[in-house]
């Protein structure tokens, strides 16, 4: 039985295919610069190498087309016949407060995500073209749209609510969500299973730290609180997000800067803050780690903001969850970078967190646990698998259908 996986952004759509007997995935790749010259394909499979072409693509349809006919290739492709896909499972950034779970796509379902545009016009739009397109390439195969922001519909009103005359809420919607939700609950799953706990009765602090970066508190298996909000702005320090900040700032700047529109603000908050920023170099990581080891004082800056950021929200948590079994790290950064998380952990043995240095410092692509036999919580490094999710998510939907 294979799920294939679908993620339409603003300019690309990338896919895998899962062979869900063994989880495995058997083709994956992107369709990148949508509606540009330089529009390419890079696709692979398992066993064969990887391949990348130009080609002209000018819009999502005609991404999911190209997509689906190498699928079906005869002689590089991975499927005889589409009937082999036994579901799609599209990854959708906002599910506003309109979906709390992954929901099979029917007419009802795709006018709930219509209404998603104005919260999210950014991908919204492309995650509907997408669906759409798949619809027409694939027909008869169940749509399953799983969303980064359900896992997070768990959190009381109270953890939700920013504090603004209540008809924000009411018309606009403005609200925290939360996003990366898929990830978290992968890595809740996994973490559960390693502490030998029902998901239901574990509490965990999940940190998923890649270029947009958020922390989640989870009490019983269930979201109450997560750094991200309304938008994937706020929170932690990001490679290029700014995360948590006053917002008078902002306004200040509005006024002192008068020809700076609020899309160039929004530009200004987005694309050139968090590392990138401070550092004046990179939102790349590595490069920060390199920069540091050659004595940049900015780079060094950048990355103590984020580790302090990190650590702040660890110790939120740890409070609000009224103590932890477990924290993760997961993602680019909480998988591969020892030093962030040595020092977002640095100093919390008065809360039973410490780290085990040694094996905080050995490299391996696998979960395991990095924590000091005596420290109270277990913490552990989990490689995160989004895709992975989204299929099973797929899945569970058309088992309980
Ligand atoms: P995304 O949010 O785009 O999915 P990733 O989870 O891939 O991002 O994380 C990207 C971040 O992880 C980048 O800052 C990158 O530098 C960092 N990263 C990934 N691998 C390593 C590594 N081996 N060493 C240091 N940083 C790494």
């Amino acid at each position: 039985m294979k799920v294939l996986v679908v993620n339409c952004g603003s300019s690309s759509v990338k896919y895998a295919l899962f062979s869900m007997a063994q989880e495995k995935k058997i083709a994956w790749g992107l369709v990148e610069c949508i509606g540009l010259p330089e529009a390419y394909f890079k696709r692979q499979s398992v066993g064969q190498e990887e391949e990348k072409t130009l080609c002209k693509v000018s819009n999502h349809f005609e991404a999911v087309e190209l997509i689906i006919n190498h699928l079906l290739d005869s002689e590089k492709g991975s499927i005889k016949n589409i009937d082999e896909i036994y579901a799609i499972g599209h990854r959708i950034v906002h599910g506003g407060d309109k979906f709390s779970d992954s929901v099979l796509v029917d007419e009802n379902v795709k006018a709930g995500l219509k209404e998603c545009y104005s919260i999210a016009p950014l991908h919204t739009p492309h995650h509907y073209a997408g669906i759409e397109a798949v619809e027409k390439m694939l027909p008869g195969i169940p749509s399953i749209l799983v969303f980064d922001t359900a896992f997070h519909q768990t959190m009381p009103d109270y953890s939700y609510m920013y504090a603004l005359p209540y008809e924000y809420y009411s018309r606009e919607h403005i609200r925290k969500y939360g996003f990366h939700g898929t990830s978290h609950k992968y890595v809740m799953q996994k973490a559960a299973a390693m502490l030998n706990k029902p998901v239901d009765e574990v509490k965990l602090i999940t940190c998923h730290l890649g270029n947009g970066s958020s922390v989640a508190a989870i009490n019983n298996g269930k979201v109450i609180d997560t750094s991200m909000g309304f938008t994937p702005l706020a929170g932690l320090v990001m490679g290029t997000r700014c995360g948590d900040i006053d917002p008078a700032a902002l306004v200040y700047i509005m006024g002192k800067e008068s020809n700076l529109s609020a899309d160039e603000m929004n530009n200004l908050l987005n694309k050139r803050s968090g590392l990138l920023g401070i550092s004046g170099l990179s939102g790349d990581m590595r490069t920060i780690v390199k920069a540091i080891q050659a004595g940049n004082k900015k780079a060094k800056l950048a990355f103590d903001m984020l580790c302090y950021s990190i650590k702040k929200y660890i110790s939120a948590y740890y409070g609000i969850l009224n103590g932890a079994d477990g924290i993760v790290f997961t993602a680019g950064i909480g998988e591969n970078v020892p030093s962030v998380r040595e020092k977002s952990c640095e100093n919390l043995e008065n809360l039973g967190i410490e780290l085990d240095m040694n094996k905080n410092n050995t490299p391996s692509h696998e979960e395991r646990f990095v924590s000091a036999d005596n420290s109270r919580v277990k913490i552990m490094i989990i490689p995160t698998n989004e895709e992975l999710m989204i299929a099973r998510e797929a899945m569970k939907v058309l088992t309980n259908h």
